[in-house]
């Protein structure tokens, strides 16, 4: 016997646990955290914005008053990765910033204040595009603020209670007694890693020390450093009271960092911890290569800014949110229209036009992720979808003068089009074409670059057998009768290579391939000729394949 469940969302789970976790609180507080170390890529999308919007969402629909924070670490050491140093021209000039604050570090390519601000531009820029608005706010800011200053303030006053906590995680490292959690930047090296505190003064808010690396010494004003890690954490979770923050899955492990910070925020400063939810990392692939998880200071990945170059961002929100939130995902540039296949699929689906071949439940989720990838109202009806690798022809095969114009001629001369598109489905067509036109010029592999020969070179019909003529003959045959769009041409093709061998069908593919585009080889042929005009093809094969 089958047993029916109703499918649940994981996403509407982890909003299900926050509601149950603050129960009547009229406004929940998310936050998400990243550390501006170098490249902000598309991973750091995954929990801290498009998983705390999907559950925004959710809350707002139940009525509840949402705010979606984010913080910058910029306060951080810079580590001098092999990486980062390459990011400046001259790397070995770039060491001495080892152990600067991010926010001190200079711009390596000099255009922008600091390292943070040009890292963070091509991330930044584009927050509004993956999630419904993100105050953003850098640590740098957050210990010139009260609310901080008045935690860090706490700690400093309940510093053993909060060493006996921490100790319990530290194995056989403990802090030794009357130890000073907080890390005071060096006024002579700029170091904020090296700099020891020696005693602390809450009257004046200083801190005095001595600087491991250059010997100096001095008071630090605590707005200047900061605290360590594990308390820096729960001091903003108090300040900013948050409410819910997800974590990546290295936080996650049992008796790890967010174990200790749950036990700091009850036992030691008194407050209820926000709720969260780990989740797994993205991989990098290039041509089919894993290089591995995404990372900032590596500067393995790419940029939300890289993105929306070649895809929309709903796109990579529904693949974020079908994906259960602890399977490792893999992205990769050159198979953009892969992605953008399974939002379209999607897409059909929750409107109904196609019935997936999949059970009713794995069909909900879909639909759920759908609609929980939009930033925008839905329509009522499905606008035209214009497939990307159509997309990718239209643009090979269409002047680029008048694109757009021209596009929808075709589509509508080619059937793909039934009536005039509305202004919506006109920007959607737009969008894609601009969009595949980027992929092609940036990251689209060799296969899908194909121009179209505008005429017959003379030699090129020479070099066809006269089986090859054969074969394009009845093929075009075969074509005159029917409907021109991919699915007839398609089951026209299938029916014509079934009587025929299959090397004679090799023969069909690389003699089509031959006479429209010039090579022996390429990607698959249907969607491409439903996207030329019929009697343009259909007098291409009777030019070829004519006597003389
Ligand atoms: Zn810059
Ligand atoms: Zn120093």
């Amino acid at each position: 016997m089958k047993i029916l469940t109703s499918p649940i969302h994981w996403i509407d789970k982890v909003a299900a646990d926050i509601e149950r976790y603050w129960k009547s609180s009229r406004e929940i507080i998310c936050n998400g955290g990243l550390s501006v170390s170098g490249l902000q890529h598309v991973g750091r999308l995954r929990g801290e914005i498009v998983l705390i919007d999907a559950v925004r969402r959710i809350l707002e629909e139940n009525g509840r008053i949402v705010r979606h924070l984010l913080v910058l670490y910029t306060q951080d050491n810079w580590k001098g990765k092999d990486a980062q140093l390459k990011a400046f021209k001259n790397a070995e000039e770039a060491s001495k910033y080892k152990g600067w604050r991010l926010i001190d570090v200079p711009d390596p390519k000099d255009c922008h204040r600091n390292w943070v601000e040009h890292y963070w531009e091509s991330f930044g820029d584009h927050l509004h595009e993956f999630a419904k608005s993100v105050e953003v706010y850098t640590t740098t800011q957050l210990y010139k603020m009260d609310s901080m200053k008045e935690v860090v303030r706490e700690i400093l006053l309940k510093k053993e209670d909060v060493r006996a906590i921490i100790n319990k995680y530290r194995g056989r490292k403990p802090y030794p007694e009357n130890w000073i959690p907080y890390d005071p930047l060096c006024g002579n090296c700029r170091r904020i890693d090296s700099a020891e505190p020696l005693e602390v003064d809450l009257e004046s808010y200083k801190v005095k020390y001595v600087c491991r690396n250059c010997g100096y010494g001095d008071w630090c004003s605590m707005e200047d450093g900061k605290l360590n890690w594990r308390l820096e954490w729960t001091a903003i979770w108090k300040a900013l009271k948050v409410m819910f923050e997800p974590y990546g899955k290295d936080h996650a492990t049992p008796g790890g960092s967010r174990d200790s910070c749950v036990d700091l925020a009850i036992n030691a400063l008194n407050f209820k911890p926000p709720i969260g939810v780990a989740y797994e990392w993205v991989g990098y692939v290039v041509g089919g290569k894993d290089l591995g998880d995404m990372g900032s200071s590596d500067f393995i990945g790419f940029t939300p800014e890289d993105w929306v170059k070649v895809a929309e961002p709903e796109v990579l929100r529904y693949y974020y949110i079908i994906s259960d939130n602890m399977k490792r995902l893999t992205l990769s540039l050159d198979q953009v229209y892969h992605y953008v296949e399974l939002y379209d699929f999607a897409e059909r689906v929750y409107y109904g036009i196609e019935k997936p071949d999949k059970e009713a439940w794995e069909a909900a989720l879909m639909k759920r992720s759908f609609e929980l990838s939009q930033l925008k109202p839905i329509p009522r009806e499905m606008p035209f979808q214009l497939k990307y690798l159509h997309a990718v022809i239209l643009v090979q095969t269409l002047p680029e003068e008048g694109l757009l114009e021209n596009a929808i001629r075709r589509l509508k001369s080619t059937g793909v089009l039934l009536k005039d598109p509305d202004p919506l489905s006109v920007s959607r067509i737009d969008s894609r074409l601009k969009k595949a036109f980027n992929w092609l010029k940036l990251y689209a592999p060799d296969e899908f670059h194909v121009r179209l020969l505008e005429s017959l070179p003379p030699q090129l019909k020479s070099s066809l057998s006269s089986r090859d003529k054969d074969l394009l003959k009845n093929l075009m045959e075969l074509f005159k009768p029917i409907e021109w769009n991919e699915e007839s041409i398609k089951k026209t093709m299938m029916r014509f290579t079934s009587t025929v061998s299959k090397s004679e069908s090799q023969m069909l593919f690389k003699a089509l391939y031959t006479v429209f585009f010039g090579r022996t080889s390429g990607p698959r042929i249907a969607p491409y000729l439903a996207m030329l005009d019929k009697n343009w093809v259909l007098n291409r094969l009777k030019e070829v394949t004519s006597e003389g």
